[in-house]
Parts: structure tokens; sequence; C-alpha cells
């Protein structure tokens, strides 16, 4: 599976291609905007895993994007990490109440930045200590690859196997069918975007036993979405 999405918001050119190429270097893909509003067309097109968002922009300020991205149903649950200057930290510091996770002052290492940005990615995910992701009783390990519905185990293909453990490690979320051929398929395998159709039957067909089938769900004109609320 390739690595987490990053959307860096940071108009300092200087500041945004240093980061980026440090996320880029640690594996990370990274979406670069300068103010809220190139960040708001990135975010159009599907969510990054984790966003880091300079506190002074251009236009609507850091603060101001990131209590709208908690407003806004698709975006709340987007893990945020401010990126400060130090004058500006005790701010900052109240910014953690309007749903900011955690805050970098400038000027820091692509180091520490990234230290931090594992750590918030860890506390955010859905897998436990075990290796295991839990969605009301659909249970997939992700090390020794098996899936069990209520204890029962389910039978599936390697390809269902990728395709559920990326639904289940980035819930709630709508990916297209092209979204879903870059994160779950290798880079440069050919595919065409029925293939991923195709797939989606399959792993439903082996989540119907459980009556999990209900959770990969086919959103009109926009492709598919895992959900454990019905
Ligand atoms: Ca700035």
């Amino acid at each position: 599976m390739r690595g987490e999405t990053i959307l860096l918001v940071e108009d300092e050119a200087a500041i945004r291609e240093m980061v980026c190429m440090a996320l880029e270097r640690d594996g990370f893909v990274v979406w670069q905007a300068g103010d809220g509003g190139e960040a708001n067309r990135l975010l159009a097109d599907g969510l990054p895993d984790l966003i880091l968002l300079d506190w002074m922009l251009p236009g609507a300020s850091g603060l101001e994007i990131a209590r709208q991205l908690r407003r806004d149903e698709v975006t709340r649950k987007v893990p945020i990490i401010m990126l400060t200057a130090r004058s500006e930290e005790e701010d900052c510091v109240r910014g953690l109440d309007s749903g900011v996770d955690d805050y970098v002052t400038k000027p820091f290492s692509p180091r520490e930045l990234i230290a931090r940005i594992r750590a918030l990615l860890r506390r955010a995910s859905p897998v436990e200590a075990d290796g295991t992701v839990d969605a009301d009783g659909l249970v997939l390990d992700t090390h020794s690859h098996r899936v069990s519905a209520g204890g029962r185990a389910l039978e599936m293909g390697p390809t269902e196997f990728r395709l559920l453990q990326f639904f289940m490690t980035h819930p709630e979320r709508v990916y297209s069918r092209t979204q879903l051929l870059d994160m779950v398929w290798s880079r440069g395998s050919f595919v065409e975007e029925r293939t991923v159709d195709v797939h989606i039957r399959r792993l439903r067909k082996a989540l119907e036993e459980g009556g999990y089938d209900r959770m990969v769900q086919t959103v009109r004109g926009a492709g598919y979405r895992f959900s454990a609320q019905s």
C-alpha cells in the first residue's frame, strides 16, 4: 500500500518546498496549497490522511480554516497539525480547542515535524496495537491477513483483502475508482476502472455471510465508501 497523503497548506514557497521534500523522501504523498481556497479545491477531490496548516495565510487564517474543516461532516475527522511562528504560539494553544490536534513552532526540523505527523497518524489510526481493525464485529487482522465476522473466518482473495484493509483503515470517506486503483493496486499495474467494480463485487460476496456487505457502500456518481453506520 502507498504512503499516507498529507495536505500541506503554506503560503511561503521556501517552507513549502522544504517540508514537501522531506515528507516525500519519507514516503508520504504531498498535496500543496498556498491558501484556504486552493486547499478546498484539493479537498473536493478527496481526503488526505492529515493536514498541515500554516497559521498565517493570505485570506482566511489557518485557525479559520481549521474551524471550517471541523464543521464540515466530510473533513471533520482528518487530523490537523498547525504550523506557527513563536509569537503565535500562545494563540495556537487556544487553537487546540477549535479542533487542531497538535502544533509545531517554526523554525522546525523536518525530522521533528515527521515524528509529530507519525505520532498523530498512529493516534488517529483505527488499527489496534495487536494489528487488528474492528468494525462492529467484522475483524481484519493486518498481521495474519485473516478476516472474521462474529468470530467466524471469512474467505477472500488477496486483492479483496487489500481492498478491505484500505477501506477499514479509511472509513467514512468516499473514494473514486481511480483513487482506489492508486491506493490499493500496485503502481504501474495496468488495471481498468471496471476491475475495481469486479473486486468490490467479490468483496461484498465474501462479506455477505456475516451480513457485512452493507458496509461496502456505493456512492452514486462518486465511488465507494466503507461505513459501519447503516
Ligand atoms: Ca504563512
